[in-house]
């Protein structure tokens, strides 16, 4: 693919993408993989018959480096991380839609009252269960019962109201049971990866014989990681530039204007010189970087654009409403209203938009004419 990647394919099958590529470094250590897949029995299969038939060795993974924290590429990490000891780096802020999340615990007022009775009644059953556990079953007890928690924590958030009053965007009905199930039990392939080793922009990895510069690109997740071989002009984007696609904003992390977050971002792949190969975790390598990156800034120029047409005969109203304007029938729902929001937001903190919160509502929104 470049100097000293190889690239590794493996099937996925979620809405509109079919793999991810998996890119393989190789040195005297042994391996370094940058997202090993999906999460589950069958990618894990297929992960280490592929890097078979390429003479490569799942054993000898020293380095597992995830872009950013989707399943579909920190997958493997966990597991290959139990399997080898390899250190499992990502950025800073990784933190998967799984993990527990110490804020959530006491984000009460986001509930309503009686999602509140059942929470409490659920924590409740909760802290009894681990008292027993830690009692009766040692350290496994004590990870069965962190399972639970961060479970409960889970469904807590998707059971809850979003920012905009709208529904939460969930993971598919399968996959939540799946990770339900592997929670409860402590499953071997679904547990999301504990970093060993956290990276913050700008620091370099000597892995597969080169030096590999961290690039910090927030804006699809807030811990997304990019990497550069500045000598041979390789970069490897992740979902941050894809060649085809464009990435999916999120209005629901904790930054208030993730789409600026994004164009900053994008903004300095225009600044990286002498960029010869992109590594996307999706599609064919490409070389037109800064262009790229332009040509998906107008997308959202366009977006915006589109909003400030929507709201010529809408005048004041809802996410949902304008996010229906934004998408085709088939994407409504609560992603395209999640991408939406971080529009909106945005022009709000341009100054462009007037956000107005009801109590009990769904917010509404003007923009200035
Ligand atoms: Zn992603
Ligand atoms: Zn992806």
């Amino acid at each position: 693919m470049a100097p000293g990647v190889v690239c590794v394919q493996l099937t996925i099958a979620l809405p509109g993408l079919g793999h991810v590529n998996c890119y393989v470094m190789e040195d005297e250590r042994g391996l370094t993989l940058v997202d090993p897949g999906l999460p589950g029995r069958k990618p894990w299969q297929e992960l280490v018959a592929r890097l078979h038939r390429a003479g490569m060795d799942i054993h000898r993974v020293h380095t597992v480096i995830v872009t950013h924290s989707h399943p579909d590429h920190f997958g493997a990490a966990g597991h290959i991380r139990r399997l080898t000891g390899a250190e499992v780096v990502t950025h800073e802020h990784f933190k998967t839609f799984f993990d527990p999340n110490e804020e959530d615990d006491e984000d009460k007022e986001l509930a309503t009252p009686g999602e509140l009775d059942s929470w409490a009644a659920a924590k409740e059953r909760l802290h009894k269960a681990r008292a027993w556990l830690h009692g009766a079953a040692g350290e496994r007890g004590r990870d069965v019962a962190e399972g639970v928690g961060n479970q409960l924590r889970q469904w807590q958030r998707w059971n809850g109201p979003t920012p905009w009053g709208g529904e939460h965007p969930r993971p598919p009905r399968k996959m939540q049971l799946t990770y339900a199930v592997n929670q409860l039990t402590g499953g071997t392939y679904f547990r999301p990866p504990r970093p060993s080793a956290r990276v913050v922009d700008g620091q370099v990895m000597h892995l597969g014989g080169r030096e590999w510069v961290a690039v910090h690109t927030p804006g699809h997740t807030v811990d997304h990681l990019c990497l550069l071989d500045p000598a041979a002009g390789t970069f490897i984007s992740g979902d941050h530039v894809l060649p085809t696609i464009t990435p999916h904003i999120s209005g629901l992390v904790r930054a208030p204007d993730p789409l600026k977050l994004y164009f900053d971002s994008l903004e300095r792949m225009v600044s990286l010189e002498d960029i010869r190969t992109v590594l996307p975790a999706h599609g064919l390598p490409f070389a037109n970087l800064a262009e790229r990156a332009r040509d998906i800034q107008a997308h959202h120029d366009e977006r915006l654009e589109l909003l400030r047409t929507a709201a010529a005969d809408l005048g004041e109203a809802t996410v949902e409403e304008f996010s229906q304007r934004l998408f085709k029938p088939a994407s409504w729902g609560p992603m395209a209203d999640s991408e939406t929001y971080a529009h909106l937001e945005h022009l709000a903190l341009l100054g462009q938009a007037v956000r107005r919160d009801v109590p009990g509502q769904p917010v509404r929104y003007r923009l200035n004419g």
